[in-house]
């Protein structure tokens, strides 16, 4: 059985064949585009609280600087693998393309289970692996952040790692910092705060009453909350929320009402979980029926889906069922591309993850700007510029998928080829 990077990586190559086959992209850019620059594996001594030494295997995968430095978070996980690099590198060479910044593609990861580790493992894992890392990175040449399990404590000991190294403050080598090591104030909200925006011009083009339309997020994390959030503060109504271990759906008597989820939030944090959740603060029925499963969630009749945890979540299983007019990626690829296939011929219109979850490589990308230039913007002026990136980016794509006739998947990621292959 083939491995899952494997998989993602040729469904990333596949689209990029596709998209560059309708553009009539020319042979050599196609394959400068699809061949990474840089696959750099490494092994480094990992000491353990205990004095035992391990000696553990990374990655950074600089898959393409056409339009600027690498750009791209690192991630600890026991199944990171090469071919998994590879795809989500690639994928961040067209998402940083799609929302205009002027950054290229890279990816990295260590192969660990880090919820295994002490505080104390976790931050020499971090150093050392920077510093396994430090002579192919730099604020002009390759910009790390944070992925899966690791996070702007993360960044901050990586960040320190590599300032001993280079022997002066670099705080634009990485990004997803803490505010107070250099950090920009909106990052935290950025990626749910971007898929937003895009939710919100959609809806502009497509003339919904936004008030009257319901909403399910799955995945009640970094993303999946502040966007819950935002658009609930926006006006729309969110109805079915959930997390790893279940979800919350209003129905009977409180089907037209929107959860309170700052309130779900606070019962989250006191209780650890979702369930459990679902009559907190009188916000919904008492009755069970409001606690379902994630796979219920996805099935839920509801306007707008928005899958906000794994990936392939939707897939040929379930694409028969989800009932949703809409779906905003923002975890990544969790639309399989047979589903999406399939729901398009529908009608759904999706949202792709290049799109709809840029908001946090572009707010990145003001920190980076933030960080070379010393000078720091306030919340509202990150918050703006962040809506400028996110706006243009979706008009972009939204205009040229309705002038050509194809989806906003197959749209967006011809609109990213175009821009690369002009500036090759
Ligand atoms: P996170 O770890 O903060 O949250 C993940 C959430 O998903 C948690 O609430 C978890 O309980 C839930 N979850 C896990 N397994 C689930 C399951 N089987 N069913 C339902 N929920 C489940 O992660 P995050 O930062 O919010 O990232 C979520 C997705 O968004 C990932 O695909 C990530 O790659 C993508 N993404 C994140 C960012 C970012 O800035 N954080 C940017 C772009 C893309």
């Amino acid at each position: 059985m083939k491995n899952q990077g494997l998989v993602m990586l040729e469904t990333a190559q596949n689209t990029i064949i596709k998209a560059a086959k309708e553009i009539k992209l020319d042979e050599y850019t196609t394959q400068k585009i699809l061949k990474p620059n840089h696959v750099h594996e490494v092994s480094f001594t990992f000491a353990r609280d205990n004095g035992e030494k391990e000696v553990l295997q990374g990655y950074r995968i600089q898959h393409d600087n056409t339009l600027g430095p690498y750009k791209g978070g690192l991630r600890f996980h026991q199944n990171v693998c090469r071919e998994e690099v590879e795809a989500l590198a690639t994928l961040m060479t067209m998402k940083t393309a799609v929302a205009g910044v002027p950054f290229g593609g890279g990816k990295g990861g260590v192969i660990i289970d880090p919820k295994k580790l002490s505080q104390t493992e976790l931050e020499r894992l971090s150093k050392a692996f920077m510093r396994s890392i430090a002579h192919v990175i730099g604020e002009d040449v390759d910009v790390p952040a944070p992925d899966v399990n690791t996070n702007p404590q993360i960044m901050k000991w990586m960040l320190s790692a590599y300032e001993e190294i280079v022997g002066k403050s670099s705080p634009a080598t990485l990004t997803g910092k803490p505010v107070e090591n250099g950090g920009s104030k909106g990052r935290t909200e950025a990626t749910g705060r971007g898929g937003v925006f895009v939710m919100r011009e959609l809806l502009k083009k497509l003339s919904k009453d936004t008030k009257a339309m319901t909403i399910a997020v799955q995945g009640f994390g970094n993303v999946g909350y502040y966007f819950a959030l935002l658009a609930s503060e926006l006006g729309h109504r969110v109805v079915a929320v959930s997390d790893s271990k279940g979800a919350l759906s209003l129905h009977g008597k409180d089907a037209s009402r929107t959860l309170d989820i700052t309130l779900v939030n606070q019962c989250k944090l006191e209780k650890g979980q979702l369930a459990g959740c679902y009559c907190v603060g009188g916000v919904c029925d008492v009755s069970k029926k409001a606690q379902k499963t994630n796979e219920e969630l996805l099935k839920q009749d509801v306007d707008i889906l928005v899958p906000a945890a794994l990936e392939n979540v939707i897939n040929k299983d379930n694409m028969k069922d989800i009932k949703a007019k809409i779906i905003i990626e923002m975890a990544n690829g969790p639309v399989t591309e047979e589903a999406h296939d399939y729901l398009t011929k529908k009608g759904v219109l999706i949202v792709p993850d290049i799109l709809a979850n840029a908001g946090g490589v572009a707010v990145s990308y003001l920190e980076w700007v933030q960080g070379k230039q010393g000078y720091w913007w306030s919340e509202d002026e990150v918050n703006s510029k962040l809506e400028d990136i996110m706006v243009e980016a979706f008009n972009r794509v939204w205009d040229y998928a309705q002038q050509k006739k194809i989806s906003l998947k197959q749209a967006a990621f011809q609109t990213a080829l175009q821009r690369i292959s002009k500036a090759v």
